[in-house]
Order: structure tokens, then sequence, then C-alpha cells
């Protein structure tokens, strides 16, 4: 059970979609249950397991966050609270803030009026303005098994040939990625080829002894890490898949 640090406004929850939502709930009727949440059905407790409530506005975003997205927070903001009210903002998926959104939302952020505070969830703390993160409480929370990796990361994963270019290329049209979700698949890919890596280097540990497969692990996360100093900009995630998948090394 995490807890939050009230006398700053923003928050970040760190962890998987499910995992933050479900820390988030939990939070919320600690706050606003007379039992204190656990095993209630109370009428507070019911509206907020809804993502609903009179001091709650719990957003998500349409694809990227837009600014359609948080105008109810815009303008709910610029109203003052009474002396003992608190007001919750919940942003999930906030990885998909996009430059211009996480700017507009700063603004939000900086000085609040007294009682409002801004959870913002995210599985991936890299994806967010370091603006933000530098003004914000960060609650990370134990990660669970690591999730089974995303389809267009397993193509990569289970070095599958060049050949396939053609599954790959249907996953890709059927999928339609926008930039800040190749980022997040990007970030998965190279933390599943690190932990692989990781492991691969206990199992021949000592000197001399690097197998084939520690050396292709580290040729495959140098590639996935040199592609992430140049993501894909303005919509261009197909082309920047694509030439990824031919660059990427196979066994
Ligand atoms: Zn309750």
């Amino acid at each position: 059970m995490i807890t939050l640090n009230l006398s700053i406004p923003t928050h970040i929850i760190v962890g998987s979609q499910e995992q933050t939502t479900q820390a988030t709930v939990d939070l919320l009727r600690t706050q606003w249950c007379k039992q204190g949440g656990g095993d209630c059905f109370c009428s507070e407790c019911k509206q907020i397991s809804h993502h609903q409530h009179r001091f709650l506005a719990w957003l998500k975003p349409t694809k990227d966050y837009t600014v359609d997205d948080l105008n109810v927070l815009f303008q709910i903001t610029t109203l003052s609270l009474d002396d003992n009210q608190t007001f919750f903002f919940v942003l999930e998926q906030s990885e998909k803030l996009t430059q211009a959104t996480a700017n507009r939302l700063l603004k939000s952020l900086e000085e609040p009026h007294t009682g409002y505070h801004f959870i913002l969830l995210t599985e991936n703390l890299n994806a967010l303005l370091p603006t933000i993160i530098s003004r914000a409480e960060i609650l990370t929370l134990a990660r669970a098994q690591m999730a089974e990796a995303h389809p267009l990361v397993a193509f990569f994963l289970r070095g599958a040939p060049l050949t396939a270019v053609q599954d790959f290329e249907q996953l890709l049209q059927r999928s339609k990625f926008s930039d800040s979700d190749s980022q997040q698949l990007l970030d998965e890919l190279f933390e599943h080829l690190q932990s692989k890596l990781a492991a691969a280097v206990e199992i021949k540990a000592g000197p001399g002894l690097r197998s084939g497969m520690t050396e292709y692990l580290m040729a495959a996360t140098s590639c996935v890490h040199k592609a992430m100093a140049m993501p894909p900009q303005s919509g261009s995630s197909d082309l920047f898949w694509k030439q990824l998948w031919v660059s990427f090394p196979r066994q």
C-alpha cells in the first residue's frame, strides 16, 4: 500500500497500468472512505472504484494526450478550493503526454491552488518531461513478473528471420503505432534484451567464457540502444521499425 506525501501537489506512480490503477484506487479509498478503505462497499468506495467521485477527475488519453483530453483539468484548477477540500486528478498512461500537452500541463502543476493533487500513472518514467519529474514525488511499484512481450517486441526477441518480413509489415500496418507507442516498445525491447543479457552473463561468468549467446545479445542490445538515440518522429514509426528490422543482428 502506498501513501502520498500531500505536502507536494504532483505525484508519479510507476508500474504496469493495472498495478498503478489499483494502487491509485486504493489510496483514494483510504483518503475518502469513512471506514478507511479495504473490503468496503460504501458509496465513496464504490464511486472511486468506478473512477468517479465529486473530488476526482480521472483522465485517459484518446491516443496521445490532446489539449482537449486535459481541458477539464485546466478548467477546474482555475477555481480555488475550500480550506479542507482535496481534489485529485489522475492521468492514466501519462507517457502519452506529447511535448505540447506536457508543457501545457506543467503550467497547471507549477503553482496550483492549495488542495489540488495530480497523480500521473506511467509504465515508463523516462518518457515524462524532466521538468515534470523534478517537481514530483515518484513512487515506483514493485515490478510484477515481467509482462509478456508485445507482439512487435516478440518478433525481435525470438530472432525472427529476415524472411518473416511480410508478417512483420502486416503487424505494423494493423497496429499503426504512434511515435510515443514506438518509444515505449523500444524501451520494452531494450529492457527485455538487457535482462536476457544479464542472465546469459551470469551463466557463463568468468574470463574467456563469453558464449555466443552473450556476444549476440550484446550486439542486439547495442543495436537497439543506437536506435533509441534516434527515435521515430512526426509519424515515421513504420519506417523506423522497418529499418530496425533490417539492421537487427541475427544469430
Ligand atoms: Zn468505503
